[in-house]
């Protein structure tokens, strides 16, 4: 099994990278400010939350979010990361990055 900083460490490379994709399509292509590592400020926010959940989950394996009974996230802040992920992972399908979508969390 993974180590758990390991595992902590490439969820969080993941998380960013889809997130920052659908930043660049959704908000910067349309003239959204960028705030931080390729995000606007709003995106960047969610990426953080994602991150902190990500390092705090109780769980031990954790599981994939989509699978987790507990679902710490907020209402809001889940439905955000859930459209994230869908839509980056159809543009990543799209442009043949099937190795980054095994690693769909949401
Ligand atoms: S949703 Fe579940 S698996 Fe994901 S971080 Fe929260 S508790 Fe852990
Ligand atoms: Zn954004």
């Amino acid at each position: 099994m993974m180590e758990k900083s390991k595992r902590i460490k490439k969820d969080e490379k993941i998380l960013k990278k889809f997130i920052q994709v659908y930043c660049k399509e959704n908000h910067l292509k349309k003239g959204i400010k960028e705030h931080n590592n390729g995000m606007c400020k709003e995106c960047y926010e969610l990426f953080l939350y994602a991150k902190q959940k990500n390092e705090k989950c109780p769980l031990d394996p954790k599981p994939q979010c989509k699978h987790c009974k507990i679902h710490c996230y907020s209402k809001e802040m889940r439905a955000k990361i859930k459209e994230i992920m869908k839509f980056s992972g159809i543009y990543m399908i799209k442009r043949g990055r099937l190795d980054w979508i095994f690693h769909y969390f949401f």
